[in-house]
Order: structure tokens, then C-alpha cells, then sequence
């Protein structure tokens, strides 16, 4: 096999931001890795774009925040409408400045930041990357991992943290399963020139506007551009919804006020899936990210949890190495795995599902300073943080 057991290596198999975050935090407490990503490039596929307060922290401990404020719109209200207009709610997450050193969301591309999470990573001199190294099979003994790829390349090392995504080969490996469902109906996005703002100034960077029926579309503010985020109903084609004899009509029921001067950039189409696996760890290796958990886009939480997954986990393989605490590893593991299935899946399930009740929680909740602040607490996903993140007034709201 030829694998090398004498450097203390973490194996990191995929490179999203999963994998890079555990990479840059274990690099940055002298711990060195190996990360093997498939592609011979990090992925610039558009996907997540909404950065959570805790996630924000973690960046800013990587020396981060600056560079996603620059690129990144800055969100700090959120805003609940109805389609003539009228605003049912408003949040403005300001109110959680003692809470965070990051009171607002930031909107970026993930794309954006993988690259500066790899810059700093390969700058400490303790990462190695491998591109077109696509993991095929994992195994172990006692003290060690590997991992082994389709062009016949075996790495080793004493842990190894499968984040390679949705379809993780490193699950498989393990004989592990995700169950879960996909959600009905897709989602079709549509990408609106900046000038949207100038149609529309009040409306804040992240809002919802209902329909009297319930239905709802969602904007979101992004540096170059507005994303109109549109529900499919089942039955309807990818094809159709492109067409503007589709989604034209939808505009002009839920943004009357600009169904004359939109500029439409682009469009895509997308389904979501509510997955876990039931464990998410096996001896020395630990699935992380999107290889233990998916679920819906709404409320943009997938990735920061993804994000805090990779954070908590490097901790605690620091305190396994460092401090002697071997058994650090599969607790924080559980918690994360605990924090994915009862606070992650439920919080962001109840978003989709429970429209009647939710508009009405979300009114009340908007009217009364206190629960407003414990909404954002959760909206924020400052209440499900990794431990080691959390401000200490914060303490006492921790799922
Ligand atoms: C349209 C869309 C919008 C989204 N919006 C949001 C949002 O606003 N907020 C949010 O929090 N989340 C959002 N998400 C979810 C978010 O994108 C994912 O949770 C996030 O990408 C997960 O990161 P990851 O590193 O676990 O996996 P990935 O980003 O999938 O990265 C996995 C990496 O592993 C590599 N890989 C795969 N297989 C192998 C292998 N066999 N060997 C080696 N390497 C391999 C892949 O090439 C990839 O580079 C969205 C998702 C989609 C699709």
C-alpha cells in the first residue's frame, strides 16, 4: 500500500467548506492534513450564500470577516410581507450585538470564500491538497486511517473526516446510510439586476412576502445582484418555469410595484432533501457537512451548520492530539450529530411546513422586543453553536 504512518496527518477527503474550515482550524493549532478533493478545482457551482453570525465568528478567527465584508452584502434586517405590500414584520438583528461580535448576515457565493479558506490553509505550511484524488475507499486499525482514490493514491493518517458532500464515498465506505426524504416541489431562482433596490428601497436584504393563500416567494439581497427565490408547484418542468410566461405572472402578483423594469440575469432550478445518517462516526473517522446532514434552503442553514460541524470537530481532535483526550472525537461528533437531527432538521423543516402558525408566531414575535431577540438568537443559529463560539451572555440560550 506504501502509505506513510509516520507524520501525525488528519485525511480530509473533499474540499467544500466543510473540509477546508477543519483544515485551516487544525493547521492553525499546529495539527497538520491532507485533504483529497475529486475535482481538479475547488467547486464554483453557485449554491449556499447566506453566512450565519457563528459562522462569521469562526471566519473571523480564521482573519476572514474583513475579506466577506468586503465582497459580501451585509444583512441586518429581514423583513415579512404581504403581496399588496404591507409589512408584517421586521427584524433587525442589531438587537443581538451583545451577543456576537457579528450582529448581521453576510450574503456571498461559498465559492467566494473556499479560495481564501485554502490561501490561508496552504500558508501554514501543514496542509497538502491532492485535486483529481476522488476517494474510493476508506479503511483502519487501531491508531490509523486511509484512504485510498480512483488513481491509485493512499493516504494515511491517525484521523480521517469524510466531507465530500452529499453522495460522501467515505459514507459508503463505512457502510453507512443518510434516510430522509426529498422535499415536493423544486425551486426556481431568478437573478435580478441590482437595480431591483431602486424599485423597491425599503425592502430589506432578506425578505418573505406572502400570498393571502400562503403561497410565498423569497429575496435576497447579493453583491452583484437580487435573487428571486420562487416554489414550484409539482408537475410543473424545469423547462416551463425558465420561460417568463411562467414565473412573469408569479413577479407580478408578489412585486406588483416592478412588474415593469426587472432585468433578469439568470435563472436555475433546484430540489431539496431532509437527510441524516444515523451515525456519524466509525473508530477514527467522522463524517461531517453534507455527508451527515441536508435539508431545505430556507433560512440558509445547511453549510453554517456544515461550518460548525468542522470547527467543533477540529476542537476536539486538537484536545485528542494535544491534551491527551482521545475521547474528545466521538463526543463532539454525537453532539454534532445531535445538534444536526433535533435542532438543525426540525428548525428548518417547520419553515416549509407550518405556514399557518408560523406567520402568526412571526407577527407576534416581531411586536415584542424580547421574543423578537430570542427569534434571532435561533434564526442566526447563535443558540446552536459550537460551545467554544459562544459569546458568555449567550450561554443560557443553548439548545
Ligand atoms: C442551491 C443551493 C443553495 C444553498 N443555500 C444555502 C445557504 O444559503 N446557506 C447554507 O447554509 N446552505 C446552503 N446550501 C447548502 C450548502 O451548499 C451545503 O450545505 C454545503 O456546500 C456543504 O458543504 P460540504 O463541504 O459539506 O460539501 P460540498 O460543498 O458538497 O463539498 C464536498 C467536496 O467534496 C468533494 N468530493 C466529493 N466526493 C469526493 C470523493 N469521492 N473524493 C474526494 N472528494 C470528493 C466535492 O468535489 C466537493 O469539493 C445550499 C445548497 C444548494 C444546492
Amino acid at each position: 500500500m506504501g502509505a506513510d504512518f509516520s507524520k501525525p496527518d488528519i485525511v480530509i477527503c473533499g474540499a467544500g467548506p466543510v473540509g477546508l474550515t477543519a483544515a485551516l482550524k487544525l493547521a492553525n493549532h499546529g495539527i497538520s492534513s491532507h485533504i483529497l478533493e475529486k475535482r481538479s478545482t475547488l467547486s464554483q457551482v453557485s449554491k449556499a450564500s447566506t453566512f450565519h453570525p457563528p459562522t462569521l465568528e469562526i471566519l473571523a478567527e480564521f482573519d476572514l470577516l474583513d475579506v466577506m465584508l468586503s465582497q459580501g452584502c451585509k444583512a441586518e434586517r429581514i423583513q415579512y410581507r404581504e403581496t399588496g405590500g404591507n409589512i408584517l414584520a421586521e427584524f433587525d438583528q442589531s438587537v443581538l450585538q451583545g451577543d456576537t461580535i457579528a450582529p448581521y448576515r453576510i450574503h456571498l457565493e461559498q465559492s467566494a470564500i473556499t479560495p481564501h479558506l485554502l490561501e490561508k490553509a496552504l500558508a501554514t505550511d501543514l496542509v497538502r491538497i491532492s485535486f483529481d484524488a476522488d476517494v474510493i475507499e476508506t479503511g483502519q486499525d487501531d491508531n490509523h486511517v486511509w484512504a485510498r482514490t480512483t488513481n491509485g493514491k493512499t493516504v494515511s493518517g491517525t484521523y480521517l473526516l469524510g466531507t465530500d458532500g452529499a453522495r460522501s464515498a467515505v459514507r459508503q465506505s463505512l457502510g453507512l446510510k443518510q434516510t430522509g426524504h426529498v422535499y415536493p416541489g423544486r425551486v426556481l431562482r431568478l437573478m435580478v439586476a441590482k437595480s431591483f433596490g431602486e424599485l423597491m428601497p425599503d425592502m430589506a436584504p432578506v425578505s418573505y412576502i406572502f400570498s393571502q393563500d400562503k403561497r410565498s416567494v423569497s429575496l435576497l439581497e447579493m453583491p452583484d445582484c437580487w435573487r428571486i427565490i420562487i416554489r414550484i408547484p409539482p408537475g410543473v418542468s424545469d423547462d416551463e418555469v425558465k420561460d417568463p410566461a411562467w414565473y412573469g405572472p408569479i413577479v407580478d402578483e408578489f412585486l406588483p410595484q416592478c412588474s415593469t423594469g426587472l432585468e433578469i440575469l439568470g435563472t436555475d432550478v433546484y430540489g431539496a432533501s431532509k437527510m441524516l445518517c444515523d451515525t456519524n462516526a466509525v473508530g477514527r473517522i467522522g463524517l461531517l457537512g453534507d455527508a451527515v446532514h441536508l435539508t431545505n434552503t430556507r433560512g440558509g442553514m445547511n453549510m453554517n451548520c456544515g461550518f460548525h460541524d468542522a470547527y467543533a470537530v477540529a476542537s476536539a481532535i486538537i484536545d485528542a492530539v494535544k491534551l491527551g483526550k482521545p475521547e474528545r472525537f466521538h463526543q463532539e461528533l454525537q453532539e454534532r450529530l445531535r445538534i444536526a437531527r433535533d435542532v438543525l432538521l426540525p428548525r428548518t423543516d417547520k419553515s416549509v411546513t407550518g405556514k399557518d402558525d408560523w406567520l402568526t408566531f412571526i407577527a407576534d414575535a416581531a411586536a415584542d422586543p424580547g421574543t423578537a431577540r430570542a427569534y434571532l438568537l435561533t434564526s442566526s443559529m447563535l443558540d446552536m453553536a459550537p460551545e467554544r463560539l459562544t459569546h458568555p451572555d449567550r450561554l443560557s440560550n443553548k439548545v
